[in-house]
């Protein structure tokens, strides 16, 4: 080799750009040398696109004039070349455009640039073809074995300058990484999958776990602070994630400083390209997650004055199982307490007994104890109670049944329980209503009352009966009987009350007693209670004709008087038939009455101004103040079946009644006496001066066929 070209070649290997890796500056200065130790017109150096589609041009070096602008090179549109290239480490064409690999270059190349000859050597990193070194001659030339063989070298440069390049890139990435991670909060471990022992750890890991890298790296995996402190819980991820390649969880670890921390780690296999596995392990501290979790919980799910769980909670727990028993503890008379002494007071039991409650049942095995309602607690027990349910319930009501003492007062408290088990329950029967259910008993009765098979069996008749009333209206099951209503001074039937009737298809006939309940809490009195009263006004309408001054008492429920269309009802019908002006009558409940007050007053207020009676059923049985039937249009007052059957027996009534019946002349209202049976009873109201009577003594209620032919021809009954 000339000497020249020796040194040319150990200037490229000393170029400081070369030996940084700066592979485009080295290029261009290979390209200038090829083109001076060669006497070529230009030289070029090429790399192929990292998908191996192109060859893109990176530098040419050309003697002064030459202005050729070189494009990326599709591999695929020019085969021979890229065929040769790949198979011999040089491309000599002293003819090109005559060159096998080189003629496809004539056309678009090498004839407008005057190109005659070119010497071309791939550029190889462990064999692989990189890219080219293109010399071209504008002479005719015969490449020597040497020329070859420098332009060799020279490419052998170029691949050493690329694998500098690639290399301190690679080592900078490899850099970059290990600063990133060790910057980063989530705490990171590697893993070599084969032998178990830790290969990395960063400094996030250090600053939770303490110690030094040196008292991880090359240690086995029990090394790690999760096998130090949960070593089961570790023991299994690891066991998961080798047979899953993945795993997660959540553990407590105290750190160096004593302090009990959250974390929560995810550990994922990998292979590297040389087939090695590792897992990856990284965990962040979830302790103020997991802090601000559990204070939203409890304020979302706690009773804010007793800390008991509250009504949500348990419902939620209540839909996702059936527990094997609960119990329900009412305070009784805590309303009255509350409005009595304050609610200072009232807040000061109720926690009091929360907190009995909660000591005790948590000795009795429960499960939870829950307050649902404002003087409301359950106890839910999961695992089959030691004891009775009975049994439980008289212990939970002996401990925290016992006068709350604050400051010098001690206040009595007093407990209606009710309970149930799992085994009573079924598909149609919810455990909540079950409860209440057995609480309604247990008020009733004054003791603790199980949920039981009369129970269950009166339940779901209830619920058989709601079904069936759906259904009634439209299949016609319904009638109406009528009942004398008799003026007792002339014993003349002066009217009717329209008392409904079922005519159920399984039970027969059914009386209001089994179903007007019902029909209210589910909302079907009102289309009920509108066919009612269109039916008996219709009736009226009929009986008015032989009798103009026949009156018909119609039973209104408390649902119609507050929410119904009953104003627009009795608007329409009274327009249509054109009755005789007050004598339609409304029976109103007393306990209905009290309810909304206001909203009745004003109804009641309206319907007077229509000409309809208001008349007070069942007096005497609610708490009717003086006030009330002085606000209300009341016309009339029926003095309840109650006071009127024990008249022979019972002194007290005997002198209620006179009382209810001087009071109402007071107010000059029609007293009408209910549920007359006997002579005796009707002589006793004869003498009180009594309005008007209705009883069996005078006739049963009866359809309004055997009402007409018994009642609108004969008049006189006394
Ligand atoms: P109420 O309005 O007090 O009706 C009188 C009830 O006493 C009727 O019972 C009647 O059959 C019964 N009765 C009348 N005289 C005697 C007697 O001498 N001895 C005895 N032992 N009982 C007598 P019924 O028909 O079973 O109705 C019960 C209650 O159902 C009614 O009491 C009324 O509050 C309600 N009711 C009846 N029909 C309707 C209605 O269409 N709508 C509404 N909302 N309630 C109704
Ligand atoms: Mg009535
Ligand atoms: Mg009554």
């Amino acid at each position: 080799m000339k000497q020249g070209r020796a040194d040319a070649i150990e200037q490229l290997i000393q170029l400081p750009e070369k030996q940084a890796g700066d592979f485009e500056q080295t290029a261009q200065f290979a390209a200038q040398l090829a083109c001076e130790q060669l006497g070529a017109e230009t030289a070029s150096v090429w790399l192929f696109s990292e998908n191996q589609t192109h060859l893109n041009p990176v530098c040419r070096s050309q003697s002064a004039g030459r202005t050729i602008v070189d494009a990326p090179l599709s591999v695929t549109a020019l085969p021979d070349y890229f065929h040769h290239l790949h198979r011999h480490r040089f491309l000599k064409a002293d003819v090109a455009r005559l060159h096998p690999a080189t003629k496809a270059f004539a056309p678009g190349y090498l004839v407008p640039n005057g190109i005659h000859a070119m010497l071309d050597a791939g550029i190889r990193i462990n064999g692989h073809l990189e890219g080219v070194v293109c010399i071209e001659s504008l002479r005719p030339r015969q490449w020597s074995a040497e020329d070859a063989h420098w332009v060799g070298q020279l490419a052998d440069q170029l691949a050493l300058a690329m694998a500098t390049q690639r290399q301190s890139s690679q080592a900078g990435q490899l850099d970059l990484f290990r600063h990133a991670m060790d910057q980063s909060n989530q705490r990171l471990a590697i893993i070599d999958a084969d032998s178990l022992e830790i290969r990395y750890i960063n400094q996030a890991y250090l600053r939770l776990a303490g110690g030094t890298v040196d008292d991880y790296i090359d240690k086995p995996v029990q090394q790690l602070m999760m096998f130090q402190q949960n070593p089961e819980h570790a023991r299994m991820a690891l066991e998961e994630v080798l047979e899953t390649g993945f795993c997660r969880g959540e553990a407590q670890v105290v750190n160096p400083r004593g302090q009990i921390r959250w974390v929560d780690f995810k550990v994922n296999r990998f292979v590297t390209e040389s087939n090695q596995a590792y897992l990856v392990l990284y965990s962040d501290d979830i302790t103020a997650e997991r802090a601000h979790k559990a204070e939203l919980e409890h304020l979302a799910w706690r009773c804010a004055l007793t800390g008991l769980y509250n009504r949500a909670y348990f419902l939620n727990r209540l839909r996702e199982q059936t527990p094997a028993a609960l119990l329900l503890l009412d305070l009784d008379g805590f309303k009255p307490l509350n409005d009595l002494h304050g609610h200072a007071v009232g807040d000061r039991i109720l926690k009091e007994v929360a907190r009995r409650l909660h000591h005790c049942a948590e000795r009795l095995g429960a499960s939870l104890v829950a307050r649902i309602g404002a003087d409301e607690f359950v106890v839910r027990f999961d695992v089959e109670p030691a004891m009775t349910l009975e049994a439980l319930a008289e212990v939970l009501k002996e401990r925290v049944a016992v006068p709350v003492r604050i400051g010098a007062r001690a206040y009595p408290v007093f407990l209606s329980v009710a309970g149930v088990c799992r085994s009573l329950l079924n598909d149609s029967v919810e455990p909540m209503a079950a409860l209440d259910l057995a609480m309604a008993q247990s008020k009733l009765k004054g003791r603790t009352q199980l949920f039981d098979h009369a129970l269950r069996d009166h339940f779901c008749e209830q619920v058989q009966i709601q079904q069936d009333l759906r259904k009634a209206l439209t299949r016609k099951e319904f009638e109406l009987h009528y009942q004398p209503l008799i003026e007792l001074s002339t014993g003349q039937v002066r009217g009717a009350e329209a008392l409904l009737r079922w005519r159920h298809p399984q039970q027969g006939q059914l009386g209001p007693a089994r179903f007007i309940e019902i029909a209210e809490s589910s909302g079907a009195i009102e289309p009920i209670g509108r066919w009612v009263l269109e039916t008996a006004l219709y009736q009226l309408h009929l009986w008015q004709r032989k009798k103009p001054d026949l009156e018909m008492h119609v039973n209104v429920s408390a649902k119609q008087l507050l929410g119904g269309d009953l104003y627009e009802i009795c608007w329409n019908q009274l327009n249509r038939y054109r009755l005789t002006p007050g004598t339609l009558v409304l029976e109103i409940t007393e306990t209905s009455l009290l309810e909304e007050i206001q909203v009745v007053s004003r109804l009641c207020n309206q319907l007077g101004e229509l000409g309809i009676v208001l008349a007070i059923d069942d007096f005497g049985t609610g708490y009717s103040s003086m006030r009330y039937l002085q606000r209300l249009p009341v016309g009339k007052l029926k003095i309840d079946r109650s006071f009127v059957m024990d008249l022979e027996h019972s002194k007290e009534n005997r002198e209620i009644v006179p009382a209810i019946i001087a009071m109402g002349q007071a107010l000059d209202l029609v007293v009408t006496a209910e549920g007359v049976e006997t002579t005796a009873q009707r002589d006793f109201l004869v003498r009180c001066g009594c309005d008007m009577v209705q009883g069996f003594l005078f006739g049963r209620p009866v359809d309004q066929h055997q009402f007409e032919s018994e009642y609108l021809t004969l008049t006189e009954r006394v």
